[in-house]
């Protein structure tokens, strides 16, 4: 029955058939945003596929935006921390930065546009991991830090 359904279900657009498996693992509202905080693999869990995971994940992100922020706060999967005082070969004129791996610590060095590198994955050359450069400290970063941001090059 329809009223039975949670509400994050509905809202979710998860189909009928796959209510029952989200609820065995979910009954309420706040397992399922705690265990999305915490950046676990929805995925992982019996009877819920690529589709509906997708479909919960972006529920979330809209309807839990400090959450959001909040997982990838804590998640090593995403780096955060960009520097901009890294090494630069004299006779270039290019922008250079680096992101520091949220796994070692190490600062990777990138070149150019800050822009054109957010919410991309890059592999950290210490260690190998591989996170995304989360856009909103990136722009933020670039917005402090890149000579041109005031210009228009698209
Ligand atoms: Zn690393």
């Amino acid at each position: 029955m329809a009223a039975e359904q949670p509400s994050f279900c509905a809202d979710a657009s998860i189909s009928s058939q796959t209510v029952d498996s989200v609820r065995e693992h979910f009954a309420t509202e706040d397992e399922l945003t705690e265990f999305l905080v915490a950046d676990k693999k929805l995925t992982d869990l019996e009877g819920i596929g690529n589709k509906t995971a997708g479909r919960l994940r972006s529920w979330f992100e809209n309807e839990h935006q400090e959450l959001e922020q909040k997982r990838r706060e804590q998640s090593d999967a995403y780096c955060r921390v960009f520097v901009a005082d890294v090494a630069v070969p004299d006779d270039d004129d290019k922008f250079y930065f680096g992101f520091v791996c949220p796994k070692c610590e190490q600062t990777n060095n990138l070149v150019g546009d800050p822009a054109e590198f957010a919410g991309r994955p890059y592999a950290c050359v210490a260690c190998g991991w591989t996170p995304l450069l989360d856009s909103d400290v990136l722009n933020k970063f670039r917005a402090d830090n890149y000579p041109s941001s005031t210009e228009d090059d698209t």
